[in-house]
């Protein structure tokens, strides 16, 4: 008997002991567990890794002791660094089960401190999409809040920057980040909190491969962060054959998704259009992209990402010619074109190329 196929609902992650992560716990949860100092205190010491000392917090000894009875202190690993010769690097994480997930850390280029990380929602992912070294994977786990928390945390010890209004975040690595959204909204709220990091919603982007449930849901909840969309193909047979998602919602789904999502003052989507050498690069593909947009086309950003290559794909990226032309093609009918060389690309920290194995011992 073949029961249903398994959703990432069906792969929590393991809590210890049935103990949530510290970093999952707002300063309201620490009071109402009993913390026998300052909650506030405790999470401010938690949450701001410019205080920690040699990779974590700096705790009384009576709150550690407490801590450790009703809560996880435990932080990923950073398991690997590979700087790329564009000066941002990609990170390795192992989580407390073995588990490897990335990161990239990508700061501005000249005598700026703000720094962008592109940070991981899951181990692995369920969407398949053809492209992607991710979507190869399969879906392996969910990470809880703590995990996404505690992710960015030892990310910002290791490399910096120095404080959270430096930081911004994209949720374009590992995983959809929708497919785990309630774990999801509750790092974005902690991430948020004056008492930590103190982002602004502004900062934090998240990027869908089109789950219009989750786009629903995200768009009624507070904070609400940026949304991007990873869209790469015109119709809905060739959006099918490269993103299963668009088998259950099409285009005309999702065109409705965000209409009804309503973008508020000051707000913008954000497109993602990978460009794959003779599957949706051509002028007709232009122009259904510009009709798809419609009156989105202006004031939206729609960033054109070359194909990033790897081992696990057919799919080839445009020559320099053929992406330029893709781009004055959209930019003729009004669109609001960037071409996005990802980072990372010579270590395969790029979009479409985070995948992690434990190496074979
Ligand atoms: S592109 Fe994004 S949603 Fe699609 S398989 Fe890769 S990680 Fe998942």
């Amino acid at each position: 008997m073949t029961g249903p196929a398994p959703t990432p609902w069906d792969h929590p992650a393991p809590e210890r002991a049935g103990l949530p992560s510290a970093w999952s716990l707002f300063p309201e949860d620490l009071e109402a567990m009993g913390c026998p100092g300052s909650a506030a205190e405790t999470f401010r010491r938690l949450h701001r890794p410019w205080t920690w000392q040699e990779g974590a917090p700096v705790l009384g000894s009576a709150i550690r002791a407490w801590l450790e009875g009703v809560a996880d202190l435990h932080l990923p690993g950073i398991a690997e660094r590979q700087p790329s010769g564009d000066g941002s690097t990609k990170l390795a994480l192992e989580l407390e089960d073995g588990k490897r997930i990335e990161a990239v850390h990508m700061p501005r280029r000249v005598r700026n401190p703000r720094v962008t990380y592109c940070i991981s929602s899951q181990v692995g992912c369920a969407m398949g999409c053809t492209f992607c070294a991710t979507g190869g994977m399969g879906i392996v786990r969910n990470l809880q809040s703590g995990e996404i928390l505690s992710q960015v945390l030892v990310l910002m010890a290791a490399l910096g920057p120095q404080r959270g209004h430096e930081l911004t975040l994209v949720f374009m690595g590992m995983g959809e980040p929708l497919h785990n959204l309630d774990n999801l909204h509750r790092a974005i709220r902690l991430l948020c909190h004056p008492l930590g990091l103190g982002m602004g919603r502004g900062r934090i982007t998240v990027s869908t491969s089109g789950l219009v449930s989750g786009i629903e849901k995200l768009a009624m909840m507070v904070p609400r962060p940026n949304l991007a969309l990873s869209l790469n193909a015109t119709t809905d047979e060739a959006r099918s054959r490269t993103m299963p998602v668009n088998r259950v919602w099409n285009l005309a789904r999702l065109r409705q998704a965000l209409d009804n999502w309503g973008p508020r003052h000051g707000e913008r989507f954000c497109f993602e259009y990978v460009l794959l050498a003779g599957e949706n690069d051509t002028e007709a593909d232009a122009e259904r992209l510009a009709q798809w947009l419609g009156e989105l086309r202006r004031g939206h950003n729609l960033n054109l990402i070359p194909m990033n290559e790897h081992a696990g794909s057919t799919f080839r990226e445009p020559g320099d010619d053929r992406v330029q032309q893709f781009s004055d093609w959209l930019k003729a009918r009004g669109c609001f074109v960037t071409v996005r060389r990802s980072r990372g690309r010579d270590v395969q920290g790029a979009c479409g190329q985070l995948v992690k194995e434990r190496p074979a011992p």
